[in-house]
């Protein structure tokens, strides 16, 4: 039997350009494998080397079409580019199965493109755990950007905006996105709006709402202004503009000490993240895994409240 590589190797080899060691490693990060915190000791030299963009909006806007339009001017330029397509909503969109077929053939050939579909399979802390994780992977793998895409439904989009250092909120004519889009607190959270479908009818429209929305905001001084851009994504029209926009938000945050900020907030998430989910699991086995249950029973007769019970629980961790 051949040994399995060494996380280690396995790294190495990323690094080198060998695409299975990137799918390997992205999976053992789905799978929440035991070698995780090996693989992500292995990639910490390599942190913070590459952008990385959030994608989201409602499904159907033209997420993919996008992202796809968006690697061909990332690779125009040299840079190489990693895509993480992560659907939150199903758990098991499971690695490679349509999704990256599909999406993205055009860069199907390109060795300076990785195309990943995420799920959270076994991942401790979910996807908010391993997505991350998998960002990393890429990063170290060499890639000088690396797309997040998610499909904007709620608490997602957040979650992406957290992850990324530039988030892109994708919206499409005719879809009361732009209320929508208030209504989910995406004003918060994007740094660019991309008003996608400009072909169609009501584009313009939508393009005046969400810059009037954003025109009520209250800014400081210097504070960023969100960028909105028209774009077709299907006739390639007006990714020179999405790109621009990314490059003067990328310039704004650097320029304002912000990119570290976002960064060591991310990070902090993520330890938390790690944190949280090992406490679950010791939590589970405090006890040959009776403890919760039996304080469970006790407090749902009354015999002992919630927090004399979580106190309780918090006391064995510590022993
Ligand atoms: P996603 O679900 O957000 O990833 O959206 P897709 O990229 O899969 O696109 C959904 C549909 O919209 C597809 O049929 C695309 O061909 C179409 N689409 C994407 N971009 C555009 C565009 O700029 N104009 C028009 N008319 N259709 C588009």
């Amino acid at each position: 039997m051949r040994e399995r590589p060494t996380p280690a190797a396995l790294v190495e080899r990323a690094r080198a350009g060998d695409p299975r060691a990137v799918a390997r490693l992205i999976s053992l990060v789905e799978d929440g494998a035991d070698e995780l915190p090996a693989i992500a000791a292995a990639l910490a030299p390599h942190a913070g080397t590459a952008q990385i963009i959030g994608l989201t909006g409602a499904p159907g806007v033209g997420k993919s079409t996008t992202t796809n339009e968006l690697v061909r001017a990332l690779r125009a330029r040299d840079q190489r580019v990693g895509v993480l397509a992560v659907d939150p909503s199903s758990p098991f969109t499971g690695g490679a199965i349509l999704g990256d077929r599909v999406r993205m053939q055009d860069h199907a050939l390109d060795p300076g493109v990785y195309i990943r579909s995420m799920s959270s399979r076994g991942h401790l802390g979910g996807l908010s755990a391993a997505t991350p994780q998998a960002t990393r992977v890429l990063e170290g793998a060499g890639c000088d950007v690396v797309v997040v895409e998610t499909v904007g439904v709620g608490q997602a989009e957040v979650e992406v905006a957290s992850l990324a250092d530039t988030t892109l909120v994708l919206l499409a004519p005719g879809m009361g996105d732009a209320i929508q889009a208030v209504k989910a607190g995406i004003l918060e959270i994007a740094d660019v709006f991309v008003v996608n479908k400009a072909d169609r009818d009501g584009a313009d429209a939508t393009y005046r709402d969400i810059q009037g929305m954003i025109g009520l905001g209250e800014r400081e001084p210097g504070e960023w202004r969100p960028q909105v851009v028209r774009a077709s994504a299907v006739r390639a029209e007006g990714i020179d503009d999405v790109v621009a926009a990314i490059d003067k938000h990328q310039a704004w945050l650097v320029e304002h000490g912000e990119l570290q900020i976002r960064r060591e907030r991310r990070a902090a998430a993520e330890i938390e993240a790690i944190a949280l989910g090992v406490l679950r699991e010791r939590i589970g086995t405090l006890r040959g895994g009776e403890l919760l249950p039996g304080l469970a029973q006790q407090v749902a007769t009354g015999a002992t409240d919630p927090y004399r019970a979580a106190a309780e629980l918090l006391d064995r961790l510590d022993t």
